[in-house]
């Protein structure tokens, strides 16, 4: 299939849910390609297409041993005709995430820690565009200005009369995407994963001056990225009970949660017309589940 076409998709299915007394819709974007789905796929859209244009063959990026961005570049690649390779952060490992990556054709190489701090500078990307031979490098998590064009095409998928986004904050790509190409009635509310409040400076350098009607919340982060505690996973699994609709522990169980203690705190009003964005991410429940024991919706 050519870039254009598999980066293309003709719809996004929005579904209306209740819960906790709260009416709102949520943004599928699980639903476009299995695995590739979500937020990486929009992220990724541009990267393809500036390496078709000038006649790569192979892309290569980086990710930690769950990484939804690493399954999703592979899915990509496959799709649409590129080679890819996986730069992956420490000890070699198998999982389902990296054996999904694998299915879809991608070469995989564990580099240690130390190694993988490098990966930003240009005597490191300079090696492995040698040993590699010369592939199209995109970051780790995908986030570049490229990545940016992509997300604020989400909109496209988004009717106007919603005027509350909401999306989760990884590294930025997403919501910097959902506020520049907003409306002016449009507020988006992005939820951290991560712990800090620097992320807001983060999200304010990603979207420049111009743009204002966002909020950033760091209250939800459930002690930093990848953790966890059992009040998440009970919501996620009451959730998925009331509604239908699986989230994973990582990013979207998170930003749900978040927004749902914003509705109890008074913060969301019931006239608001709520659109949640479903960034993806289920790919990595299977290796949730194998590590810790749960039995969370895998989709
Ligand atoms: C990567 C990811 C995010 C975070 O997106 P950023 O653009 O890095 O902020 C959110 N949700 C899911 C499911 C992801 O995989």
């Amino acid at each position: 299939m050519s870039v254009q076409k598999f980066f293309s998709p003709e719809d996004v299915p929005i579904q209306r849910v209740q819960f906790a007394g709260l009416i709102f819709d949520i943004l599928r974007l699980d639903k476009i390609h299995q695995g590739a789905s979500g937020n990486k796929f929009f992220k990724l859209k541009y990267n393809f297409i500036e390496a078709e244009k000038n006649g790569y063959k192979k892309i290569l990026t980086f990710g930690g041993a769950f990484s939804n961005h690493i399954v999703a570049t592979a899915i990509s690649a496959k799709s649409s005709g590129f080679k890819s390779i996986g730069i992956i952060r420490g000890e070699k490992v198998n999982n389902p995430s990296l054996k999904l990556a694998q299915k879809y054709g991608m070469e995989l190489h564990f580099i240690d820690r130390e190694d993988y701090r490098k990966k930003e500078t240009d005597d490191f990307l300079d090696e492995l565009k040698r040993k590699y031979d010369n592939p199209f490098i995109i970051p780790e998590g995908g986030t570049n200005d490229l990545a940016l064009n992509g997300t604020a095409e989400i909109h496209n998928f988004i009717p106007e009369h919603y005027n509350l986004i909401t999306a989760c904050f990884g590294t930025g790509g997403t919501l910097a995407g959902l506020i520049e190409g907003k409306s002016d009635h449009q507020k988006v509310l992005g939820v951290s994963v991560l712990k800090g409040d620097w992320v807001k400076d983060e999200l304010k350098n990603l979207v420049g001056k111009n743009n204002d009607n966002w909020n950033l919340t760091t209250n939800y982060h459930f002690g930093g990225y990848a953790k966890w505690k059992h009040e998440l996973i009970d919501f996620i699994t009451e959730f998925y009970e009331k509604t239908g609709v699986p989230l994973d522990p990582v990013y979207t169980g998170k930003m749900m949660y978040g927004l749902m203690m914003e509705w109890k705190k008074d913060n969301i009003s019931s006239d608001d017309h709520i659109l949640a964005i479903h960034s993806g991410g289920l790919q990595g429940i299977a290796g949730f589940n194998e590590r810790f024991g749960f039995n969370l919706a895998e989709r």
